[in-house]
This record gives C-alpha cells, sequence and structure tokens, in this order.
C-alpha cells in the first residue's frame, strides 16, 4: 500500500539536460533536505523521485518520459514528482504516467519542498540556491533564466520564464558559501547568461554597452572583490553579448578561465538566417578573432547544429570549412531535432537522418582535429587543473580541466582530489590529453 505523501520523507532527484537544470536540482536537494526531508541513496529506496526533465531535442523528451515511465514500474510504491521544460510543454501528458503525483512548472521549482509537505506554496515562489554540489568539483550557479532571442529551432526559450536575473547581492552571498564549503571553481549559468540585468534594470533592447550596469561585466566586477581562493567560468554565452568590455575585464583578470563557450550553430548565412540568429559567419568571426588577440591562449568552444531544414551539401561545406578556419579547442554537434512549437518545425525542407548522420561524422572529424591542435599546443607547459572527485574509472589515473578547458589525465595523490594544482602536459593525442603532476 503506499504511503500518504505527508509520510514519505526519502527523496531522490533524477536531473536531464543542462547546467541550469544541474544547478535546480542541487537547490531542490537543499530546500528538501532543510525541510526534514532525506536524501535517498538510490531510486529504488525513495519514497519519492522528482524528475527534472528537459526537451531541448526530440531524444531529450524521449530521455524524460522513459525515465518517468520506468521509475513508476520498478518501485510502484514511489510518488513521482515531475518538474522541468518537458513538464512545461506536455504538462497533461506527463501527468498520466503511472505515480506521477505532482507536476510543478519551472517557476515553482523553489517551492517544492512546501507542495510536498502540502503546506500551501508561498506568495512569492523562493529563489532557488545553493551551498553544496555533493561530489561534483566545481559549482554551477544559475544567475539568470529565460531568453527574449527567438533562434527558430529553440524550445528552452518557448517554455522557460521572461528574463529572471539574480540580483547582485545573492550572487556574492551565494558564491562565499560554494567557497566557504571549499569549491575552487564557480560555473556561472542562465538560459541567456549574457542577458543578465536586462530585466533588473529595465532596458529592454538593452545590448550591453559599458556605461551601462545592466551587462554581465558589473557581475563579475563584483564578484571580484570577494575574498577566497576560486576560479570563475562563464557556461555560455551568444556572440552578440561578447562585449569589448567582457573580453577586456577577462584578459585583465587572472580569476576568470579563459575559456569562452560561444554557440555557432552554423558557417552558413542563409542558415544562419532562417535560424534567426542575429549575425553572419562574418560577424562572428570577427568576434572571436577579437577574443582571441586580446585574451592570449583562450579556449574557443561552440555548438552546431547539422541537417537545419533547407541545408543543402553545399550550405553544409560551408560551416565546414568555416569550422576549420575557426579551430574551436571543442565543438558540440548536434543534428537538428524538429522541436513542435518552434518556427523551424513547421519549415519545409527536412534534411533526411542518413544525410545528417553522414554531415555529423564529416564534422566530427574537423572538430576532432582542431581540438587536437589547440591542446598540441600545451605540450611542456604547467597547466592548472582542478581535479575531479574520481579517478578514471578505466585507467584509475586522476583527471581533471585547466582554466582553459583541457581535461588531463594524471597520476597523483588522492588527497589533490577537488584543489587546483599545477600539471604539466606531456602527451596529447586524438581523444586525450595526458600529464604530470607537479605540485
Ligand atoms: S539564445 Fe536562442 S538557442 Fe539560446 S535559449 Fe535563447 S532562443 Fe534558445
Amino acid at each position: 500500500m503506499s504511503l500518504p505523501i505527508k509520510e514519505r520523507r526519502r527523496f531522490y532527484i533524477h536531473t536531464l539536460g543542462c547546467k541550469v537544470n544541474q544547478y535546480e536540482s542541487q537547490a531542490i536537494r537543499e530546500l528538501l533536505a532543510a525541510s526534514g526531508f532525506e536524501e535517498a541513496p538510490s531510486k529504488d529506496d525513495a519514497d519519492i523521485c522528482i524528475v527534472n526533465t528537459c526537451t531541448v531535442t526530440a531524444e531529450a523528451d524521449r530521455e524524460s518520459k522513459q525515465v518517468i515511465g520506468a521509475l513508476g514500474k520498478k518501485n510502484p510504491s514511489v510518488a513521482i514528482v515531475a518538474t522541468g521544460c518537458l513538464v512545461e510543454r506536455e504538462a497533461a501528458f506527463v501527468a498520466l504516467f503511472p505515480n506521477v503525483s505532482h507536476i510543478v512548472r519551472n517557476a515553482d521549482k523553489g517551492s517544492i519542498a512546501d507542495i510536498l509537505k502540502r503546506i500551501q506554496p508561498l506568495p512569492q515562489p523562493r529563489e532557488l540556491r545553493v551551498s553544496d554540489f555533493k561530489s561534483r568539483s566545481r559549482a554551477y550557479l544559475k544567475i539568470q533564466d529565460g531568453c527574449r532571442n527567438r533562434c527558430s529551432y529553440c524550445k528552452v526559450c518557448l517554455v522557460r520564464s521572461d528574463l529572471r536575473s539574480k540580483p547582485i547581492p545573492s550572487i556574492l552571498d551565494e558564491i562565499s558559501i560554494l567557497v566557504d564549503n571549499g569549491f575552487k571553481e564557480i560555473v556561472l549559468t542562465g538560459i541567456c547568461l549574457g542577458a543578465w540585468g536586462i530585466d533588473l534594470y529595465d532596458k529592454e533592447g538593452f545590448e550591453g554597452p559599458d556605461t551601462n550596469k545592466a551587462s554581465l561585466v558589473s557581475v563579475l566586477k563584483a564578484i571580484d572583490k570577494l575574498p577566497g581562493d576560486f576560479r570563475l567560468r562563464l557556461s555560455s554565452i551568444e556572440p552578440k553579448y561578447v562585449t569589448d568590455e567582457l573580453i577586456d575585464f577577462i584578459a585583465q583578470n587572472r580569476r576568470i578561465c579563459r575559456h569562452l563557450h560561444v554557440p555557432l550553430q552554423s558557417g552558413d548565412d542563409d542558415i544562419l538566417r532562417k535560424m534567426n540568429r542575429p549575425y553572419s559567419s562574418s560577424e562572428y568571426m570577427e568576434i572571436i578573432n577579437k577574443i582571441k588577440g586580446v585574451i592570449k591562449d583562450i579556449a574557443i568552444t561552440t555548438d552546431v547544429i547539422v541537417g537545419f531544414p533547407q541545408e543543402t551539401d553545399a550550405m553544409f561545406r560551408n560551416t565546414l570549412e568555416f569550422v576549420r578556419a575557426l579551430q574551436p579547442s571543442r565543438t558540440h554537434i548536434f543534428t537538428f531535432s524538429p522541436r513542435d512549437g518552434t518556427a523551424a518545425f513547421k519549415m519545409a525542407g527536412h534534411v533526411s537522418e542518413s544525410v545528417m548522420k553522414k554531415r555529423y561524422d564529416e564534422l566530427s572529424v574537423i572538430a576532432t582535429e582542431s581540438a587536437k591542435a589547440y591542446r598540441k599546443k600545451f605540450i611542456g607547459r604547467e597547466l592548472e587543473i582542478l581535479v575531479e572527485t574520481k579517478r578514471d574509472a578505466l585507467t584509475g589515473l586522476l583527471n581533471g580541466y585547466s582554466d582553459n578547458y583541457i581535461k588531463v589525465f594524471f597520476e597523483g595523490p588522492n588527497d589533490i582530489m577537488k584543489k587546483i594544482v599545477s600539471v604539466k602536459i606531456t602527451a596529447v593525442n586524438e581523444i586525450r590529453t595526458e600529464g604530470e603532476y607537479v605540485r
């Protein structure tokens, strides 16, 4: 017989999707713990399972539904709380799954503990905050939600709230707690990180000039005044928010990682227009060249979608050649996934799965070559590595990321896990970078 909801105390959180979801799951975990709930070691031991879903691709939808369906089957007495971006658009469908007891909107995630205690939700949803990330070496800090750009393929901007920026005092507070808890790297995340502040300062259409308070640089400047030994990484920033002020600030500030993830999506101008991306390929390249010219050794990572509707072979070749010239240190390649409700969903000229797969493979070769070329430049040099909290399962080696986002494998003692150490790069191949622990 299933337990009444009030008697359920052991919870488990299953998270799908992006860093924002990971941040929000951790915040929910902390709110539940503070409200007297206890985290179960596995789904099977839990009375309540919170599934934080994702809808970024059809695959993410499928996986989210599969997790919810499997949970109910495997543990018939579990109460499932479904939340996240899939729930925003398919709440009615998700609610039909066995054992789903609650459907919680993204904006109400901060009230999950109250909902579970059957307390009236607070008039204002509680702000999500975190202080720990358990077994992780770096902490994600969500400082912004929502996006007003309307990329034609994007479902996320449709299911998230309007722009919502976390005020600077809350950001500083949260970072101080994370740093006190031993985190040496904080990753600032958001659905559209570069748009931080637009809502706070009521500047719709703000484009981030250096004179305005409402820019990400004002957050970075405030964080820079905090004491403590930690470094800061930006998770992803759209090209239009990469201002000269931001570039100069990163160049002058050793606390900020020499790494920018700037989504490209396509190297073909027609496809960029169809995607509703507000730049041409040459404008994108100009921004990247400016960054590389000012910040020595910076890692540029990016996202590319292949097989967007009406992408011809010639257009794909433009992307291929563009990525070859761009030389990103890492490229996340996605095959186009039609998401209903988006403009691209209704576009004619969808590309077949087999062609998308071929393009994916071709681009992967270029991406791998360019990543290796970037990493090779560091052979013989020392990099500051934040050591992960687990050894590599295959080799037993320690591993971690440099500030310029190179994952390095090396031998060393366990007590340097979660710390930043110097590692000399000794070897680079297609998939791995190896090094020697220095100090
Ligand atoms: S910038 Fe584009 S892809 Fe990113 S969240 Fe906004 S609309 Fe979606």
